[in-house]
């Protein structure tokens, strides 16, 4: 079986997790730090790790102080932790359509959802390809919003020439095995605004404030501190922020095997008319996350059964976030977001990940050709 995304790891991982396995500290020790300055090196901002990609959105909707009735607008073409974590504090989703060509939520149809309730606007890096950044900073600018980044596929991507982490007021980043970089679970948030940043990590550390100059009831004595939010336990323990760091090292090489498999494709499936080719636009120097493709209506199912029985597995990127019967489907219809659902129903995303050989690569092809007699 040829998996469609997998992680990558060698030996120098398995002797960064050992060493501290041995040490002193096993969570809360100096390898977070370590990991939190390696990550700031490639996104270009201060940032903090947590537990998981989910726990990172988690912390960002908790920073911006979302209350029952805030409105938050995002895409449908997604995972559903963009979403829920939201939910958790009582905010309402507005689904706004995509661009086709990216998959990425497109900033003509957000503006026309924005109201008075609307708190951020939540872009999705779709398969790594950055979201007009500029255009949604310049929708944020003008109504006074919060714009969030889930870069959970785009670690490593640049817009117009910036790290991915070092636009947005927040981004999130997830560090799950199938990534751009993997600690097993994992995730950041990462800002360039101290108190958006300072308001994040204090959720993801138990609310608790150390800072005895702003205490509100007790002293300055070494063992005291206060909560005045509540928060929870987030923290990235040093065995898996050790596994990061090891990983993040290679984040170069990563990205030029990705690169290599992106472009392997582009060249080998062109020609096929009832296939259409990921693009990238001008301002996107991305790190290939997903290599989504998508075929005429009515021939995905068809082809991804094929690629199964020819062992090669396939993903389809995304379930329309509001089909989840969590959404009501009285107010979430079909047909509300007519481009995501049409993506929906023609996607299929290859495998690609840093590990595939040549003889892995000529084998997709092949099947692909042979499943359109081409
Ligand atoms: C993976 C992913 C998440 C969640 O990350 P976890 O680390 O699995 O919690 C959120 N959003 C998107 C777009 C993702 O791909």
């Amino acid at each position: 079986m040829i998996p469609y995304g997998k992680q990558s790891i060698n030996r120098s991982d398995y002797h960064a997790i050992k060493s501290v396995l041995f040490s002193e500290w096993l969570t809360m020790g100096p390898m977070v730090k370590t990991f939190e300055s390696e990550i700031s090196r490639i996104c270009g901002s201060e940032n903090f790790v947590v537990s998981s990609g989910t726990a990172a959105l988690h912390c960002a909707y908790a920073a911006i102080g979302i209350r029952p009735g805030d409105e938050i607008i995002t895409t449908p073409i997604t995972f559903i932790a963009t979403q829920a974590t939201a939910m958790h504090f009582g905010a309402k989703i507005k689904f706004a359509d995509i661009d086709e060509k990216t998959g990425n939520i497109d900033p003509e149809t957000v503006e026309k959802l924005i109201n008075e309730k609307t708190k951020a606007i939540t872009v999705v890096d779709f398969a790594g390809h950055p979201a007009d950044l500029d255009s949604f900073r310049e929708l944020c600018n003008r109504y006074n919003l919060i714009l969030i980044e889930d870069a959970s596929h785009s670690i490593g991507s640049l817009y117009k020439g910036r790290p991915i982490g070092s636009i947005a007021d927040l981004t999130t980043f997830s560090f799950f095995p199938t990534k751009n970089i993997t600690s097993g679970e994992g995730g950041a948030v990462s800002s360039s605004n101290p108190k958006l940043l300072d308001e994040a990590r204090r959720f993801g550390r138990q609310g608790i404030v150390r800072d005895s100059t702003k205490f509100k009831s007790l002293t300055d004595d070494r063992w005291n501190y206060e909560v005045h939010e509540i928060g929870l336990n987030y923290r990235l323990p040093d065995i898996l922020c050790a596994l990061g760091v090891s990983q993040i090292k290679r984040i170069n090489e990563f990205k030029k095997s990705r690169e290599h498999i992106f472009e392997f494709y582009q060249e080998n499936l062109s020609g096929i008319s009832a296939i259409a080719l990921p693009i990238k636009e001008g301002y996107a120097d991305p790190m290939w996350h997903l290599y989504p493709i998508r075929v005429n209506y009515g021939l995905r199912n068809k082809l991804y059964q094929f690629l199964w029985s020819n062992e090669i597995r396939v993903q389809v990127n995304y379930i329309p976030a509001y089909f989840h019967p969590i959404f009501k489907q009285s107010e979430y219809i079909r047909g509300l977001c007519p481009k995501s659902e049409k993506f929906y129903d023609t996607e299929i995303s290859l495998p690609i990940h840093p590990n595939l050989s040549s003889k892995d690569l000529k084998k997709i092809v092949k099947v692909v050709r042979k499943f359109f007699k081409n």
